[in-house]
């Protein structure tokens, strides 16, 4: 009798098997995740089905805006959240990675993933044990001059409102990026550096509409590299994609990287 892991395992074969090759004939892979890596270690996505905008609506588009009018009121702010975390704040703060961040940071250690561009503040790729990474949209665990980009560990509330930097003295705030605010150049620098030297880009848990993160792998594409999907629902990009898996990540992503490593070994043999 069939189970239901054995459906999912005849359904996807062939596709895990070609995203598979891809992986590891590419000289320079990187990874472009979203919300929906970080679904199945119990954080709510924005967009999708079950997403949280889609079900109340986007939060105001002004979040820089009334920081920078009054740093010391918005950390007053902070302060008050951290003490009464909301439902998403505390989900963030207790979640442990899943299958996809540990199978991809296995793609990274064997040689074949070289970068991930992450748009999650969960820091979960991290814990998992990814080194070449760049959190986009910042990390809720760090803090950030906004002058110089020092990042720090953010631990306690601080005790001076707003905090300044110990290198600079320019205006510390959380490392997450809000709306209107723009993107800490360097993770910017580093996302056109590691997205030029690409031949391959795999795209796991995004709907692939925020720029600018989507159009560093948009580009890859371009230039008429493979790109690879792993997303629960079909996406804008999904047409563009050599290969285009759509169901969880954490099942997906384990059984691409299985068989990389099972291709590899018979190369090698
Ligand atoms: P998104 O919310 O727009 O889209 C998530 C996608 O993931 C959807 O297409 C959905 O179908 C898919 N998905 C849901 N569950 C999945 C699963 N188990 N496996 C694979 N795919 C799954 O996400 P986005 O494109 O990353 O953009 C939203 C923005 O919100 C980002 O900028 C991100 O910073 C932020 N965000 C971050 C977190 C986090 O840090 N974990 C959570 C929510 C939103
Ligand atoms: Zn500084």
């Amino acid at each position: 009798m069939s189970t239901p892991a054995d459906q999912l395992a005849d359904e996807h074969q062939d596709s895990v098997e070609r995203a598979a090759a891809l992986l590891a004939q590419s000289h320079y892979c990187i990874a472009l995740t979203g919300a929906g890596i970080s679904a199945e270690s119990g954080i709510p996505t924005f967009r999708g089905k079950d997403g949280l905008w889609t079900k109340h609506g986007e939060p105001p588009l002004n979040q820089y805006e009334e920081f920078s009018a009054d740093p010391a009121e918005w950390w007053q702010n902070v302060a008050e959240r951290r003490r009464n975390p909301d439902e998403l704040t505390a989900t963030i703060a207790n979640a442990q990675p899943n299958d996809a961040h540990y199978a991809m940071a296995e793609l990274e250690r064997i040689g074949i993933l070289k970068h991930i561009i992450t748009q999650n503040v969960d820091g979960l790729h991290r814990v998992a044990g990814a080194q070449s990474l760049t959190e986009i949209h910042g990390c809720t665990t760090l803090l950030r001059c906004i002058n110089c980009n020092t990042r720090s560990p953010f631990d306690e509330i601080p005790e001076i409102f707003p905090p300044r930097c110990d290198k600079c003295g320019g205006i510390v705030k959380t490392d997450t990026v809000m709306f209107g605010e723009p993107i800490p150049p360097d993770c910017l620098q580093r996302c056109y550096e590691e997205s030029s030297k690409a031949d391959c880009v795999i795209l796991v848990g995004t709907t692939a509409v925020v720029s600018p993160a989507a159009d560093f792998a948009f580009a890859i594409g371009q230039r008429g590299h493979p790109m690879i999907e792993v997303n629960l629902d079909p996406t804008i990009i999904s047409q563009y994609c050599a290969v285009a898996i759509h169901d969880k990540a954490g099942e997906l992503m384990s059984r691409i990287t299985a068989e990389v490593k099972s291709v590899l070994a018979d190369d090698s043999a």
